[in-house]
Parts: structure tokens; C-alpha cells; sequence
């Protein structure tokens, strides 16, 4: 990668989404090494700093999108688990996908979940991996240039997991702390981690009390599922005699270091824990029709204050991991339930920026503010589909603009896209490498 500069980028509309919520326009945005040196109207002597200057007429630059739910071990089985619901898609083709692994697939399905995420817009996840060859996906994202917090997955207990997959408790806890030694903070700070017990359905009631544990004695994120699916929500109360995020609640594992991915079905009871701890939510909308879950209800959450991330969750189950498409359809979902004006464009922006950046566990990112991380997302609004451009660049990009508008992406200072072009990968061998690792991993489903 190269060396981090003094890059500029002028003349552009910027939305900040800082606590003002404002959108400058005609405004430069000049960066300085990993960091967001200057944001406002151009001045001459800070154009004279720069020693990369991009020309922002006609652009729109965003915080970098972010993805608060994603398996990137489960890309290479997209298009290969479609009609199922959760539980027979988990046990009939994602787990056996999952356990058929090795490092080599692991990082073929990790470069390809990063080429698309970052030639998408997307310029930082919160990725739950399979309970194997998590290394894989740290390299991936160390050298595809992407913010990542994420964790091997966690299984210990739970019917229909193949061998492969299942582990001891305390083998499942000695991984993710020597996972921890080896990534966590690492790249800058670009690499963190986070504690991935799958669900409570595959995980002993003793590991998520050790998690809990141990993520408050290392201040490390836990990251798991809840509530996605409601035979899931009967099982875990035939199980534990409690609703889900009550039972998280009895274990001490909600608190704002804890995202939980979906919360489609919630009690009033569990709202009310979800706000009073506050635990950070991802909503999958794409994820939550597809494997026909429900539909969760988000602008409720949002309207009591719980923090609500986006994640396009695995792409077996999306079957796309593009933001722009979860951005869309967490705006345009929920409108029939709480009318055309209860959930606005810039609140579905806020769930991949600010809100995504609370959901992983990160202060520096999600805004676009003089001392934050340079992670940027910038949008070309010159397509047929983006014309007319309104006077709110905020509805533009949620309503109209798609992934295909994205002309830059900076990660920690770092130029990755450039003119559509992602410049820290290969993207034909990347495909090449896919098709290779896929055929093989899908030979062993069918
Ligand atoms: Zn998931």
C-alpha cells in the first residue's frame, strides 16, 4: 500500500453527519497521514499543503460506509443456499460450507468479501468468521486496506454442527485470545477484535459467561446473534426458560461493548434491556426477507435511543453484500408500519456511519470531523439514475444512488478505489482465485 500523504480533496459536497448533521457545500476535506486535518470552505494555504489534490465537482463525500454484521468465511457459497429458512440454511448448507474450509479457501472467500465491500463503498466491517483459520481474514483485510473488527466464530454446544465445526469450550476460548495477541490493534489500529459466540443455540450456557467475562477484563467487543428467526426464539426459551435478550441479560453479556445482529423479534421487556444497557443492534433488512425472518423493528429502536448498525449479514443469504442496497431497503422497509415521514433517509445514513461506527466499538470513524480517522466514501451523482440532484444529497444517495456510483474510497488515509478501480487488490485474480476455492467447497455440499 502506499505511503499515507497530505491528500486533498476540493470543491466537493460534504456530508458530515456531525452532531449538527451538516452537509457543506463547494467544501474541501484535506487529509494529513491517517487523520481528517481540515473540513470547510477551501482556503489557499491549505490547498498549498496538499500534495495529492482530488477534484470534488459533482462529488459527494460521505464517512466511509459501514457494515455492522457480515460472514466473510460465507461468501464463496453465494448463490448456493437460496429458498431455506434460517435453521435448515444454517444446518443444511452453511454449516457443512463453513467446516469444509481451509486457510487457503478462508482467504480467497475473505479477498473476494473485501474487493466487493470496498469497490462498493464500504470502508469498514464487523465480521463474524467460521470457528476456523481466522487468520485468513485478518491478512485478507490487512492487505486489502479495510477497517475490520471481527473474530473466529464460537461453537461449543448445539444440534446439527457438523465435526468440523464443533469445539471445547476452552479450545474455543484459547483461539480467540491468541487471535487477540495477534491482531488486535494491529495496522494502525485498523485491525481489532471481537468475541464471536455464534448464538445461543450453539454455545454453552459456561462460554458466554466466560466471554463475558473476558471481554470486560480485555475491553474486547462481543459480537453475536438474537432474535432472528422465531422457531430460533422458541428453541432458546425451551432452552433457557428466557427470551433471548433476557437471557444475554442473565449472563452480564449486554452492555454498549455488545452488538447484536437482527433483534427482528423482541419483547417490550427486551427493548427496554437493550436501551437500558445499551447494546448496539445491526439491522440485516436484506437478510431478514430472504431467509423470510420478519422485519425488525427498527425506527421503534431508534426512537428510544438503542444504537443501530447495518450489516448485509452473509451474502448466502442476500445474496449481495452492498451497502448502498441495505441502505435503501432499511429507508423504504419500515415506511407502511410508521408512515412515509417515520424513518427518514438521513436516519437510514445514520445507521452505516455514526451508529455503525458505536456497533464496532469505534470512536475515530463514522463522521466526517477535523481529528477523525480518514475513511471517506465518495460518490460520483452524475449517472441518469442520479438526475435531476435534489437539494438533499443525503436523500440522493439513500434513495437513488447504488453501489456502481462509487468513484473513491479511503481507508485510514489510504486511496483503495481510485476511479473505480481497487487499487490494493487484484480484482481478476481475485475472481480467478473465488471460482477455484468455490468449486471445490461446493463439490463437498451437493
Ligand atoms: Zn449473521
Amino acid at each position: 500500500m502506499s505511503a499515507a500523504v497530505e491528500l486533498l480533496i476540493r470543491n466537493a459536497t460534504v456530508v458530515t453527519m456531525n452532531a449538527a448533521r451538516e452537509v457543506l457545500l463547494d467544501a474541501d476535506v484535506l487529509l494529513d497521514g491517517d487523520r481528517i486535518a481540515s473540513v470547510g470552505p477551501h482556503s489557499k494555504a491549505r490547498r498549498a499543503r496538499a500534495t495529492r489534490v482530488i477534484d470534488g465537482r459533482g462529488l459527494v463525500v460521505l464517512p466511509g460506509l459501514i457494515h455492522s454484521h457480515l460472514h466473510a468465511c460465507q461468501t464463496l457459497c453465494r448463490n448456493h443456499a437460496d429458498g431455506l429458512e434460517l435453521l435448515d440454511w444454517l444446518r443444511e448448507r452453511i454449516w457443512p460450507f463453513e467446516a469444509s474450509h481451509d486457510a487457503a479457501s478462508m482467504r480467497a472467500s475473505a479477498d473476494l468479501t473485501f474487493l466487493e465491500l470496498i469497490s462498493s463503498g464500504a470502508t469498514a466491517c464487523l465480521d463474524m468468521g467460521s470457528v476456523h483459520h481466522y487468520d485468513s481474514v485478518f491478512e485478507s483485510a490487512r492487505d486489502a486496506g479495510l477497517r475490520l473488527v471481527g473474530g473466529k466464530c464460537m461453537m461449543d454446544a448445539g444440534q446439527g454442527v457438523p465435526a468440523g465445526l464443533r469445539e471445547s469450550t476452552e479450545a474455543s476460548l484459547q483461539a480467540s485470545r491468541a487471535l487477540i495477541e495477534r491482531w488486535h490493534g494491529a495496522e494502525n489500529g485498523r485491525l481489532r477484535y471481537a468475541f464471536a459466540p455464534r448464538f445461543v443455540l450453539s454455545c454453552s450456557e459456561g462460554l458466554m459467561r466466560k466471554v463475558a467475562a473476558l471481554a470486560k477484563e480485555l475491553d474486547v467487543r462481543i459480537h453475536t446473534h438474537a432474535s432472528e428467526n422465531s422457531t430460533e426464539c422458541d428453541l432458546v426459551r425451551e432452552k433457557t426458560g428466557l427470551d433471548n435478550v433476557a437471557y444475554f441479560a442473565s449472563l452480564e453479556l449486554l452492555g454498549p461493548r455488545t452488538t447484536l445482529a437482527h433483534c427482528v423479534w423482541l419483547t417490550a421487556e427486551e427493548q427496554r434491556l437493550l436501551r437500558e444497557t445499551r447494546t448496539c443492534v445491526c439491522h440485516c433488512p436484506s437478510a431478514n426477507f430472504k431467509l423470510a425472518s420478519g422485519v425488525a423493528k427498527i425506527p421503534e429502536l431508534v426512537k428510544q435511543g438503542v444504537t443501530v448498525g447495518l450489516g448485509a449479514d452473509g451474502a448466502p443469504c442476500n445474496n449481495t453484500l452492498d451497502i448502498f442496497h441495505e441502505l435503501r431497503q432499511a429507508a423504504l422497509i419500515h415506511l407502511p408500519r410508521v408512515g412515509p415521514t417515520g424513518f427518514s433517509a438521513m436516519q437510514a445514513l445514520e445507521l452505516a456511519t455514526v451508529n455503525g461506527a458505536k456497533a464496532l466499538g469505534l470512536h475515530d470513524v463514522g463522521s466526517i470531523e477535523v481529528g477523525k480517522k480518514a475513511d471517506l466514501t465518495v460518490v460520483d451523482l452524475s449517472a441518469p439514475h442520479l438526475t435531476p440532484v435534489s437539494n438533499d444529497p443525503v436523500a440522493t444517495v439513500v434513495y437513488a444512488a447504488q453501489s456502481r456510483d462509487v468513484r473513491h474510497v479511503i481507508v485510514d488515509g489510504h486511496l483503495v478505489l481510485r476511479d473505480r478501480q481497487p487499487l490494493t487488490m487484484d480484482a481478476a485474480q481475485v475472481r480467478r482465485e473465488a471460482h477455484r476455492h468455490a468449486a471445490r467447497l461446493l463439490s463437498q455440499l451437493d
